[in-house]
């Protein structure tokens, strides 16, 4: 983050017995600070969010998204004052391996909630780009209908960070979206790896879709990912699959029979869905609003939610002190070095974090005068 600013700092700045670079275009000078400009007092996106200003949600969600200091300050104001008036929304996280039809499903099944006068955010949260630096979620056309849907809202998952650092931007989004009058979240994620534990901890149910006759059904997923499902959905139950698909329940069924009943006391369904022929949408509607029921009533639904806050400021956290820790100046200076040493035998693994660690707190001591 640091090294960023450094950088863009540098180039528009003159050094003393530098010549300015050539190299820097005035107009493009005068646009960046045009572009630093026109960032709106936290105010007007907060009243714009409340009016439902499509316009200005963006935007105050590229300011949550981007990596910039100044601008996670800005943001930081923008969700503090627009977490009053969230919370009203149902909260779906999706998951399912690449290919399962998760955007084929959440095309039908959101167009549904539309035609009932529901506002629906479809979010993301996609790990692949941190490591691969490709999306697997964002790099097709997706869901092309809700995209031109007015009562739909679509945004693809922050590219940039750690997981925990895209997860908890997605959660801050949702915020927003929900004070702009979004009542139905989806939050989507590729059943890939950590990411469905990080969407579990932001929404109220979690729907984990499969694909029947792929092999041995029961190979698919991690056993942890099943146990977090409120609901299965066997995808694609339609033309010659349709047998393969109530076999699948079946066997997911009895699965599910086979693990401790969950701490909401509700018993997970598993049904055939098919995006192509909207079959089992009706059915999975009827599923959202009778587990709404249940947990609204049993107070379940409440402890999760504030479960799921306490679980945020401590994932923040971490990631907080990571990010400072590892953007220090002096333990960027240093950090290749003490490396080097710990993979040469010259110091313990022990011994390198502890010196680099006693290296920040010195760094921060003196920095603050202490
Ligand atoms: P995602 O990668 O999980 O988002 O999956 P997609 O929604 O992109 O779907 C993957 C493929 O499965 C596409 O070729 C779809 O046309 C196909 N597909 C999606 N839903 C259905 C369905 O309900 N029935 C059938 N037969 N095919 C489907």
């Amino acid at each position: 983050m640091e090294d960023q600013n450094h950088k863009t700092d540098s180039a528009l700045s003159v050094k003393s017995g530098i010549d300015q670079p050539p190299s820097v275009d005035p107009k493009a000078a005068q646009h960046f600070i045009r572009k630093r400009k026109s960032i709106l007092p936290a105010s007007e996106y907060i009243n714009g969010i409340l009016n439902g200003n499509r316009t200005l949600l963006s935007r105050a969600i590229t300011l949550i998204e981007s990596q910039r200091p100044d601008h996670a300050n800005i943001a930081q104001e923008i969700i503090t004052g627009c977490l009053p008036h969230s919370g009203d929304a149902i909260r779906i996280g999706i998951t399912g391996v690449p290919g399962v039809g998760k955007s084929s499903f959440i095309e039908v099944l959101g167009g549904y909630l539309t035609r009932q006068g529901k506002k629906i955010a479809v979010l993301a949260i996609d790990p692949s780009s941190e490591r691969s630096k490709g999306s697997i979620l964002g790099d097709k056309t997706r869901m092309e209908q809700l995209s031109n849907d007015p009562n739909a809202f679509i945004r693809p998952s922050p590219a940039a960070g750690t997981l925990g650092g895209v997860a908890r931007k997605t959660r801050e989004t949702m915020i927003l979206c929900e004070a702009a009058g979004f009542n139905v979240i989806f939050i989507e994620t590729v059943g890939v790896g950590q990411s469905e534990t990080a969407v579990h901890s932001m929404v109220d149910f979690f729907l984990l879709l499969m694909l029947a006759g792929a092999g041995d059904e029961l190979q698919g997923i991690k056993r942890g990912i099943m146990e977090m499902a409120d609901t299965i959905a066997i995808t694609k139950a339609d033309g010659n699959n349709v047998r393969a698909s109530d076999l699948a329940c079946m066997d997911y069924k009895n699965a599910l029979h086979l693990f401790p009943p969950p701490e909401s006391g509700w018993l997970p369904r598993v049904i055939p869905v098919s995006a192509r022929e909207n079959r089992g949408m009706d059915t999975l509607l009827d599923i959202f609003a009778e587990y709404f029921d249940h947990v609204n009533s049993n107070g379940f639904l409440k402890k999760r939610r504030m479960e799921q806050s306490r679980h945020w400021m401590f994932t923040t956290i971490q990631e907080q002190l990571l990010d400072g820790f590892y953007h220090d100046p002096i333990i960027s200076k240093r950090i290749k070095e003490i490396e080097k040493r710990v993979m040469d035998g010259r110091m313990t693994s022990f011994q390198g974090a502890v010196r680099l660690i006693a290296e920040y707190r010195k760094g921060d001591q003196d920095q603050h005068g202490s």
